[in-house]
């Protein structure tokens, strides 16, 4: 039986999520033993036809920037019985997407000698704006444990499902202290996907929510707890506006915060508000 072909495409990205697929080593070997990697540039330079071959899965890593990346992530679709979106950037637009709030006219006159040459898209885009996407990965980068749970998913038939709960859930099943109640630091995982392993609470440190908003995500409570702590509403936008600034619950929430934050009341130090 054939093997599934499965390919890696970089959009607009630091290759980041790619490296996820490298630094599984051993375990790549053992994955190429099941399925034919047919086109991954960042591993190796026989691409296969290119792009636009059939593939039974692809993995699409980056946000979408450009003119000539909504013709290719089009293609890649029409061509791929299975997409998967990789990543802050290809889930949401990226920590690039902070320039969605400017005019990219603006800053190709400031960086660009010729801006001219610059053939840049307004805004900053996740794939799901301009395709069906069958999964999505969040993270910066994402959890090579996922990545590998829907690859196996994929190969034996089976539907992956990719849990979207608040990073406290973690924390309290791992029996971790929380950082936000005992060290009073401006912790996110009340709001953030989880995923990471809760990775910066087991280090005694705050989350700053690379994973993106979990499913349920009470936002305004997070931002008023902060304010308890002596952040201002600004400072709580700020926060929102960072990896995931483009995620619409977090940008009009982060946009709500900077118009009408002081009309929020803190919730005291004491309070368990926003953590469950
Ligand atoms: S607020 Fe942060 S440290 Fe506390 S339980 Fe949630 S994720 Fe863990
Ligand atoms: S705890 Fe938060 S900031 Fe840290 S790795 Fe996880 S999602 Fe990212």
């Amino acid at each position: 039986m054939a093997k599934p072909r499965i390919a890696v495409h970089k959009f607009s990205s630091c290759d980041g999520c790619q490296l996820q697929f490298l630094t599984l080593e051993e375990e790549l070997l053992q994955l190429a033993e099941r399925v034919e990697i047919a086109h991954f540039i960042e591993a190796s330079s026989d691409l296969d036809g290119g792009p636009y071959s059939d593939f039974d899965v692809s993995f699409v890593e980056g946000s979408v920037t450009t003119p000539e990346e909504v013709h290719r992530i089009k293609k890649i679709r029409e061509n791929s019985k299975v997409v998967i979106a990789i990543g802050a950037c290809g889930t949401a637009g990226g920590i690039q997407a902070l320039r969605n709030w400017g005019d990219i006219e603006n800053y190709k006159r400031a960086f660009y000698t010729l801006p001219e040459y610059i053939d840049s898209a307004p805004q900053s885009t996740p794939f799901s704006d301009h395709i069906t996407v069958d999964a999505e990965l969040a993270g910066c980068p994402p959890d090579q444990g996922q990545l590998k749970y829907v690859i196996n998913s994929l190969l034996n038939g089976v539907q992956a499902r990719i849990p979207s709960e608040a990073i406290c859930l973690k924390c309290k099943r791992d029996g971790n202290v929380c950082v936000l109640v005992a060290q009073e630091k401006p912790c996110m995982g009340p709001i953030t996907k989880t995923g990471c392993g809760a990775l910066c609470p087991h280090q005694e440190r705050d989350c700053y929510s690379c994973f993106g908003p979990a499913e349920t995500a009470n936002i305004d409570a997070l931002g008023r707890r902060f304010m308890g702590l002596g952040m201002p509403p600004h400072g709580f936008a700020h926060r929102l506006r960072f990896i995931y600034s483009w995620a619409p619950i977090y940008r009009e929430a982060s946009e709500r915060w900077i118009v009408r934050g002081a009309e929020y009341r803190p919730l005291p130090p004491s309070s368990t508000g926003a953590n469950p």
